[in-house]
């Protein structure tokens, strides 16, 4: 059934062709250079962006299927959340679509893309774990088919690429920062006790990620020298010793709590496994440690490869044939859900 997903949630526009679980073809615009200036992702030039590179992106994934806007059956598009403005662009150009082709129209919930998306390269097995660590999120579910979800834990603040991306502005690292911490890591040697393990002394299976930035701010108060002088790529050649020893123990840190909490989840749910999703699942730390974590209590661990754990639209186009398949669909009174839950509960209403 091939399926064009939209993806146009946040900085990224993204389109690809999906047919029978294959991707077919695939387009991505990153608007990074365009933010980096402003240390932050600026919505306003975010959906301009959207609105101007959408049909240019559009042609050239034609191009590359060799197909034509009529062989489309199905148009799956990001309702949420995201940035209301950026999530309008995209749902307009997807009902615009459904509209001039006759095609039926998918929301889909950006979140459970990320997580779902990894069945294309792994295949998945259920009930199963999955844990969300993005930019704006960390959330993690109980999976029960493709079709069920339950929300066990989310962060009551921050979330955990947010955690990262304000920690590498601290230090005066370029935007996003996660890739440069990442970096800086590898070289580190981790000191168990630098930082806390956010808030693992309660019994719930929430994270919290301010409290780390805080002591960020104390060590580095206490450290000045470790700040990069310039926003520079590059300026991480010029990293001493100090920061990449707490670029490792900070991750520590974040992962830790990530594992108490999973291994908490693990007593109150039997699965078959973990996937883990999200920008954030790049991480070469978090991937091996949760990896680990999955050997130790005989789960298999599902991490997909790092190009689809940040924003594209495969993961769009792969969930949307998915329930497409399934007989769900919505009409074009379908509106976008900035913040909070979009599937899979709106949709019986909406068959
Ligand atoms: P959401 O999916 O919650 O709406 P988003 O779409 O902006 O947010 P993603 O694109 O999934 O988020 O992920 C972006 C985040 O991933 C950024 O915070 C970035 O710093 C982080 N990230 C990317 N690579 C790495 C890495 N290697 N280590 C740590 N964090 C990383
Ligand atoms: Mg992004
Ligand atoms: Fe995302």
């Amino acid at each position: 059934m091939l399926t064009l997903g939209i993806e146009t949630s946040c900085d990224e526009t993204g389109l690809s062709l999906v047919d029978n679980g294959q991707v077919i073809a695939e387009t991505l615009a990153s608007q990074v250079e365009i933010h980096s200036v402003f240390g932050g992702v600026v919505p306003e030039l975010a959906s301009r962006e959207h609105l101007k590179v959408l049909p240019q992106l559009f042609e050239i994934l034609l191009e590359r299927s060799k197909c034509s806007p009529k062989d489309i059956e199905v148009i799956a598009v990001t309702r949420g959340p995201g940035l209301l403005a950026s999530l309008l662009i995209g749902l307009g150009f997807a009902k615009g679509l459904a509209l001039s082709l006759g095609k039926n129209l998918i929301g889909i919930d950006h979140l459970l893309a990320h997580l779902l998306v990894t069945d294309l390269e792994q295949n998945l097995e259920f009930p199963c774990l999955g844990l969300l660590v993005s930019g704006g999120h960390t959330h993690l579910y109980l999976i029960k088919s493709f079709f069920e979800f339950k929300l066990l834990g989310k962060t009551l603040d921050d979330a955990i690429g947010e955690a990262f991306d304000k920690v590498a502005k601290m230090l005066n690292l370029p935007y996003p920062g996660g890739v440069f911490i990442d970096k800086l890591a590898r070289e580190g040697k981790v000191d168990k006790k630098m930082f806390p393990r956010p808030y693992i002394d309660n019994t719930n299976l929430d994270f919290s990620f301010s409290g780390i930035k805080t002591a960020v701010a104390n060590y580095l108060a206490m450290h000045p020298e470790v700040i990069f002088p310039k926003a520079e790529e590059n300026a991480i050649l010029l990293a001493n010793q100090d920061v990449k020893d707490m670029c490792a123990s900070l991750i520590y840190a974040l992962v830790e709590s990530l594992k108490i909490k999973i291994r908490r989840a693990l007593r109150l749910a039997k699965v078959k496994g973990l996937v883990v999703a999200g920008g954030v699942a790049c991480n070469s730390v978090l991937r091996q440690e949760l990896r680990i974590l999955c050997e130790e209590n005989n789960l298999k661990c599902w991490i997909p490869s790092p190009k689809l754990c940040t924003d594209n639209g495969i993961m769009i186009a792969y969930l949307g044939e998915i329930f497409a398949k399934a007989g769900f669909k919505h009409d074009l009174s379908l509106d976008a859900i900035p913040r909070g839950r979009t599937i899979p509960w709106d949709f019986k209403e909406s068959m």
